[in-house]
């Protein structure tokens, strides 16, 4: 087993894997940039060490000064957590070259898993369904688009092959914006990931997201939990997580955890990591991409098995066997999170940031809460907004949504916006309560778009 870990992350992903490393008896590292000095993270680890500037590329994104503070800890291992650096290839082979273990998967697999017209391209060789497209990459210039579009049928969805967090996503209902579309999308994905691929698939009306945590280890052998279902999304990105899925049949569960599974195998995967589907009405389902790292989303499927996945994950790394069978996974209950971003629901959900007055964050019965944030805590504008996530266990979907409704009443945060209105909302909605969400709920039916 490891005997230091550093934490390449901040915020309550930092939190988490810190707790987890202390129960396993190993010292932990937080790394952390000039305005995180206060950030629980620091406090929680057993070192810290400043690593740059505010702006993500100046700290949690940089390579050198990150391992420079490993090699001066004595860390044997680092963790990316979430984000940032967690699934740079680049990044897992520096690891690697300065005798560092990478926990997560191995740089093949995030390599063939961060390309997304790879990752389609290797999963249909491997025979699992994928959602019909342009099968690599398209150009605007090229006169075939057209053609192409017209074969997969509108409408279509020009995706970014580097894509991640919903970004470089355009919808073409009709050939007059295809062109257009296509060189937005471009746009986008070349700001947002360096990398203007793109590529073309078919749009699935009304889909629903549903995902498999999968886990592997060193010696081949792999394994599924069960699904999370992640419809409730807002501009393609999750704000709400559950499990079980509210509309998925046992059948069709170990149908898809089994591909889950075999989607897992084919690029021989170590540690965990999540295979993602969507889901359309007549319940056919199809692989969108694999995500080779912790998710922000892993508490429900925590909640529901008993099981701590990134106990396992660093277990995995460290080289142990896998001793989770699937099939023995008895379902504990039903578990809903909800992710608390601050930011004004009311204002199109601008980022919120400063400093926290009063706080009161919720517990009791069947309530779990990952958070970095206390009261006096300052909200640096620079990273991402999420501040807390609130996660319920019921015995089944009612008493889970009773639990959230109950703990999102308690929430207060003083002097900065939150989302646990919009939370409420949604807990109290009919179509939600009888569970029969797709990917389209929040606009359509919450913010009346
Ligand atoms: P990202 O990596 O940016 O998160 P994903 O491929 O995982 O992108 O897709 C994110 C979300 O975008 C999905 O959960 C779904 O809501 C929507 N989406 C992606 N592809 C399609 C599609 N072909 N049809 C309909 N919705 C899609």
């Amino acid at each position: 087993m490891f005997k230091k870990v550093l934490i390449a992350n901040r915020g309550e992903i930092a939190c988490r894997v810190i707790r987890a490393c202390r129960e396993l008896g190993i010292k932990t590292i937080a790394i952390h940039s000039e305005v995180d000095r206060e950030s629980m993270h620091v406090k929680f680890a057993d070192q810290s060490i400043c690593v740059g500037n505010a702006s993500a590329s100046e700290s949690y994104l940089n390579i050198p000064n990150i391992i420079a503070a490993a090699e001066i800890s004595g860390a044997d291992a680092i963790h990316p957590g979430y984000g940032f650096l967690a699934e740079n290839t680049y990044f897992a082979e520096v690891c690697e070259a300065c005798r560092l273990h990478f926990i997560g998967p191995s740089k093949e697999s995030i390599k063939q898993m961060g390309d997304k017209i790879t990752a389609i391209k290797l999963m249909k060789k491997s025979g699992i369904p994928v959602i019909p497209g342009s099968d690599g990459p398209v150009n605007v210039d090229d006169p075939k688009i057209f053609d192409t579009a017209k074969k997969i049928g509108y409408p279509v969805i020009i995706k970014a092959t580097a894509g991640g967090g919903g970004k470089g996503m355009r919808i073409v209902a009709s050939k007059e914006s295809l062109k257009s579309s296509i060189i937005m999308a471009q746009t986008e994905a070349k700001a947002a990931f360096e990398n203007p691929d793109i590529y073309m698939e078919k749009y699935i009306e009304e889909p629903h997201h549903i995902e498999f945590q999968i886990l592997g280890d060193k010696y081949g052998k792999t394994t599924y939990l069960p699904e999370r279902d992640c419809s409730i999304q807002r501009r393609h990105q999750k704000l709400i997580e559950e499990s079980p899925s509210p509309l998925i049949s046992d059948t069709l569960r170990k149908k898809m955890g089994k591909v889950a599974r075999n989607a897992a195998a084919a690029v021989k995967y170590v540690t965990v990591g999540t295979v993602e589907f969507l889901v359309d009405k007549k319940d056919y389902f199809y692989f969108i991409e694999m995500n080779t790292r912790i998710q922000v989303e892993h508490p429900v499927t925590e909640m529901v098995t008993g099981i701590d996945l990134v106990k396992e994950q660093i277990k995995l790394a460290a080289g142990e066997k896998l001793s989770i069978v699937s099939e023995k996974n008895n379902i504990l209950g039903h578990a809903i999170e909800c992710r608390i971003n601050a930011e004004d629901p009311n204002k199109d959900f601008i980022p919120s940031p400063g400093t926290i007055g009063k706080l009161f964050l919720p517990g009791g019965p069947g309530i779990r809460l990952d958070t970095h944030v206390y009261s006096g805590y300052t909200i640096p504008p620079f990273y991402d907004s999420l501040i807390a996530k609130i996660i319920a266990l019921g015995k089944d979907r009612d008493e889970a949504i009773a639990r959230m409704s109950r703990a999102l009443r308690e929430v207060e945060i003083e002097g900065i916006k939150n989302t646990s209105s919009l939370h409420s909302k949604i807990m109290a909605n009919e179509k939600f309560r009888k569970g029969s969400v797709s990917t389209n709920f929040l606009p359509k039916y919450i913010l009346g778009r």
